[in-house]
């Protein structure tokens, strides 16, 4: 009798500083627009959309492809579809995401390694694709005069991204503990 194994280990995430990136720029962008006119600033729900969306879309990467989000998702679906259609233009304009289209309720769209990718992507590769920026973070975050700066794309910068975190691009497994073959119980 054989018995089968499988693997569940699967590449790590590598994060790059885009979370971060968006969710300043939103905040700063929003605060600028409402008190404008000496208007006074309210929070509202969806002031979190962008990183949360961005959160989301990182759960359905596999490996360099484009990433489906469903309306319908269970961590968006409390959200309006035009809360949900204006943040992801907005994440499309500042460039973390790049929208293929929309059809019904669902969005398809490339994800930019300076948000993040799964390990054993080309960065470098991925960034070509749509020109994505990189993003750097000032070292007082929000409280920066300017809390992110935008490094338009260049091949040589996304060489230097590359060489300077090379071991996360090139992983290529993540040891899951519970793994059949490669957890903590073989
Ligand atoms: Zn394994």
């Amino acid at each position: 009798m054989t018995t089968v194994i499988s693997c569940t280990c699967r590449p790590p995430f590598v994060h790059g500083p885009g979370f971060l990136a968006a969710d300043f720029l939103y905040r700063s962008a929003v605060c600028a627009d409402r008190t404008q006119g000496g208007k006074k600033l309210r929070r509202r729900e969806a002031d979190g959309l962008p990183m949360l969306l961005l959160i989301r879309l990182v759960t359905k990467l596999r490996g360099d492809a484009p990433v489906a989000l469903d309306f319908d998702d269970e961590l968006v679906a409390d959200d309006s579809d035009t809360d949900l259609r204006a943040t992801l233009t907005w994440l499309h304009d500042t460039r973390f995401i790049a929208l293929n289209g929309m059809a019904g309720r669902i969005a398809r769209l490339w994800l930019s390694p300076a948000v993040g990718c799964m390990g054993g992507t080309d960065p470098r590769i991925a960034a070509a694709r749509h020109s994505f920026p990189y993003m750097t973070i000032a070292e007082d975050g929000m409280a920066a005069p300017q809390p992110v700066t935008v490094h338009e794309y260049s091949p040589q910068l996304w060489q230097s991204v590359y060489e300077q975190n090379q071991e996360s691009f090139d992983s290529t497994r993540f040891l899951d503990y519970q793994c059949p073959e490669h957890g903590i119980n073989q």
